[in-house]
């Protein structure tokens, strides 16, 4: 059998990956246009912050890895067509130096074709000096110019945004974060838990603009000044971390559905078109609430979608759940993380809610070095978990996995204060934060029905 990829990103190299793991023979060959493969984009703002020495570090493996489990990786390569009825794709070299035209025939294709940046409909985008980010070429392109820069503004205030903005910060840069919505995070957190990163942000030396989107870039050829309404911020350079519009042109062409914001696939990452499947940001997914079409352009989704599309084209029997969206940051040294549903987004699918809060610590009070860790659950009026943020130096990650596991077995908030967890006095408080937060919700939820 013969296999080809479209996409060296995370969802495309996982999947050949995964399908080599479980056969030995199949033929794999993965097209992409990018440069370098199997880097984390993840990374690029830890590059910037110094956290990580360079951009070559973040590439964990070159095509030749590849080579020698036998997957074949065209790099700088662009598909341009694919016949469908014939199983034949055409694809020609970008590279400045190669004039390749060619076509190769396929028993089973895999579109891993991710997103594209969004770059809002405003005058001055194509300046000099205005960065998109998405690939290492951007962080690098970003490094570059932000070395002979004094300051910077980045325009969204989600993940990427601020780890963006935390990492020219720290480079030296006076910068600015602006979002056109009321608080940073939207997405993800509720305003309260966002007002704690952005006060350390701010205490940072970051600038933040709330409410108010960039409504023009000012400057001739090179970028000098963003326009806020009236104001107008001076600038030497800007970063778009405005959002992912997923590719689907390829998929248009072979003819596979399409959902309300990418490509359509079903549990197994099947499209709509016998033998063609589709994985990562170019895909859409399903709220594990509201079962209504999401997106979630994460490489942890990209790489789990990766691993049932590849078992799948083998023949074994696996299913992508509905998401959850669990996500975690990290900027300085605040950790901030969040699982399920903001209550925001509770109300707006007309749930009714009762939440739960506790500031507690990550240690035991009198252990040094315990820090401040703040959580939010939201649960139904039945007491099951819906979601929860948590904000905290040190153990986010752990602790919002342990949530989505709670939310995946449709746990209360109930079940989770009367569970067991682990303790010692240098890593852990003798009652979690989590289970504080629990027992605070089911409080709420008492006074509420008694
Ligand atoms: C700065 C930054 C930070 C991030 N941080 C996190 C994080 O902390 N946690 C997290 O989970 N996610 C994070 N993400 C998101 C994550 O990187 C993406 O969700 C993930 O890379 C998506 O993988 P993908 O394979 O779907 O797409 P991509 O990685 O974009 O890969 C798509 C591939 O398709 C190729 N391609 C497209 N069209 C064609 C064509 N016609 N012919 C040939 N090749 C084509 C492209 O060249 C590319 O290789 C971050 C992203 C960025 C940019």
């Amino acid at each position: 059998m013969k296999v080809v990829i479209i996409g060296g990103g995370a969802g495309g190299l996982s999947t050949a990956s995964n399908i080599r793991k479980y056969d030995e023979d199949i033929e794999i060959t993965v097209i992409t246009r990018d440069t370098n493969i199997a880097y984390s984009p993840c990374a690029i703002p830890y590059v910037l912050s110094g956290d990580v020495e360079c951009f070559d570090d973040i590439i964990m493996h070159k095509p030749k890895d590849y080579l020698d489990k036998n997957i074949k990786i065209l790099t700088e390569t662009e598909v341009c067509a694919v016949n469908h009825d014939k199983k034949i794709l055409k694809y020609s070299s970008i590279k400045e130096d190669e004039n390749i035209d060619d076509e190769i025939t396929y028993d089973k294709l895999v579109i891993a074709t991710g997103g594209s940046p969004f770059v809002p409909p405003m005058e001055g985008t194509n300046l000099d000096g205005v960065f998109k980010i998405r690939t290492i070429n951007d962080g690098r392109e970003i490094l570059k110019w932000a070395e002979k820069s004094n300051s910077a503004i980045v325009a969204g205030a989600g993940l990427i945004g601020l780890e963006i903005a935390y990492g020219l910060k720290k480079m030296g840069l006076e910068v600015t974060v602006s979002e056109m919505l009321p608080q940073i995070v939207p997405r993800s957190l509720d305003p309260g838990m966002a007002k704690i990163i952005q006060s350390y942000m701010e205490d940072k030396g970051i600038n933040v603009v709330l409410g108010k989107p960039i409504e023009k870039i000012g400057g001739e050829t090179k970028v000098e000044s963003a326009v806020f309404g009236d104001e107008v911020i001076p600038t030497d350079m800007i970063i778009l971390a405005t959002g992912v519009r997923p590719e689907v042109n390829l998929a248009k062409m072979i003819g596979c559905d399409l959902g309300r914001w990418a490509i359509k696939v079903n549990e197994y990452m099947q499209t709509s078109v016998p033998d063609v499947y589709a994985v990562g940001d170019c895909v859409e997914a399903y709220d594990a609430f509201t079962g209504l079409h999401a997106q979630s352009p994460l490489g942890s989704t990209a790489v789990r979608q990766a691993k049932v599309a590849a078992k799948t084209i083998v023949g074994i029997k696996s299913k992508f759940n509905p998401i959850l969206n669990a996500m975690v940051s990290k900027i300085g040294k605040l950790e901030f993380g969040a699982v399920g549903l903001t209550r925001a987004a509770a109300m707006q699918n007309k749930m009714n809610v009762v939440t739960g809060k506790k500031r507690a610590l990550t240690k035991a009070r009198y252990y040094p070095g315990a820090k401040p860790i703040d959580v939010k659950m939201i649960c139904d009026i039945d007491g099951k978990i819906l979601g929860c943020q948590i904000v905290a130096e040190e153990r986010v990650a752990e602790r919002i996995d342990t949530m989505a596991l709670a939310i995946a077995k449709e746990l209360t908030c109930d079940e989770l204060a009367n569970m067991e967890f682990s303790y010692a006095p240098p890593v852990s408080m003798v009652i979690d934060p989590i289970i504080l937060a629990a027992e605070d919700a089911q409080e709420n939820l008492n006074k509420l029905t008694n």
